[in-house]
């Protein structure tokens, strides 16, 4: 049987990237302003960190405004609060991005409810969530709108296709079914409550893993041809000690059984940012009245 065909998410990254700076140079010409991304870390958490720099650094390189906000870990749910109502109302300050996980004493859910939702480029605001459900224009997450353009590289069009998104998390899972049931496909949400989730997953002519644990989806899971994306980052030690990055899915199985796969690392991860940055340039727009640049369009 032939491989799968690996799609490579680095090089998606890198065009919707470059397709974000032409537009953002674009809105700088025609319209007089610059699309601004602030992102809010609360507390060290040194994977966080590496997270709000990356976010930092590509959001300059693509041309655009990055305000970055690094408050103490035992910053309090109204400082908190305070600063998300300074930068709702900056009018330099298009995109706002709180990241996640939050110290005990601060309530997510008070915090994203406090983010101006046309500022929401995570789209985790309860009106974006709700805009997504009934079909409106707003901001969609980042990770599914990267998991429908990875889909899309191996088939341009999912419509009547099968898709079975294992996990129901509001960041991936459900967002994402949302968003195939947009592209027509038909849609199974799974998770650990599912009886006999191989039977289910098999099924699957798109099958999208969102779950957190390591390598959970083996190659008997995998319908022969399948779009398998691969959403999961899983910390592993190796048998030499080290630590690598590992999916949901067993790679070397699967790419024998599936047509398309994403890698991890390389896969979705990368695609997240890239969708940050066009969440970010969309929500400017919106918020100036003026039109999307055509190259983002798709996006
Ligand atoms: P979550 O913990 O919020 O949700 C996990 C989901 O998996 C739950 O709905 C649960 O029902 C389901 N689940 C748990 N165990 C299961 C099992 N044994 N069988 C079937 N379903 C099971 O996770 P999340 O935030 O959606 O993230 C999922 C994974 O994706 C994590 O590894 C996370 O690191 C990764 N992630 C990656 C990106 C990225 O940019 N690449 C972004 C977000 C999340």
């Amino acid at each position: 049987m032939s491989e799968a065909r690996i799609i490579d998410g680095k090089a998606l990254a890198a065009s919707v990237q470059e397709r974000v700076a032409a537009a953002v140079s674009e809105l700088r010409m025609k319209h007089s302003f610059v699309p601004g991304l602030a992102v809010v870390l609360v507390g060290d958490d040194p994977a966080s960190r590496v997270y709000v720099r990356n976010k930092g650094r590509r959001t300059t390189e693509a041309g655009m405004k990055s305000f970055e906000y690094l408050l103490p870990a035992d910053t309090t749910e109204k400082a908190l609060l305070d600063r998300i109502r300074l930068l709702n109302e900056s009018p330099e300050v298009h995109g706002i991005l709180v990241q996640l996980p939050l110290p005990g004493q601060i309530d997510p859910a008070r915090v994203i409810d406090a983010i101006d939702p046309d500022k929401d480029v995570d789209g985790f605001h309860v009106i974006n969530a709700g805009r997504l459900a009934v079909g409106r224009p707003g901001l969609v997450p980042c990770t599914p709108l990267g998991c429908v353009l990875l889909a899309k590289q191996a088939r341009e069009d999912l419509s009547g296709l099968e898709a079975v998104i294992i996990g129901r998390s509001n960041i991936v899972g459900k967002p994402l079914a949302q968003l195939l049931l947009r592209e027509n496909c038909t849609v199974t949400i799974a998770h650990s409550r599912t009886r006999d989730l191989p039977e289910v997953a098999r099924r699957a002519d798109v099958l999208v893993a969102a779950v957190g644990r390591p390598e959970l989806v083996r190659g008997e899971w995998i319908k022969a041809g399948a779009i398998v994306i691969d959403v999961g980052i899983n910390r592993v030690r190796r048998e030499d000690g080290k630590a690598r990055l590992v999916g949901d899915v067993a790679f070397d199985e699967a790419t024998a059984v599936a047509g398309a796969i994403t890698p991890v690392p390389g896969g979705v991860g990368p695609m997240t940012i890239a969708m940050l940055l066009a969440n970010t340039v969309k929500a400017a727009c919106l918020q100036r009245g003026v039109p999307l640049p055509r190259m983002l369009e798709g996006l």
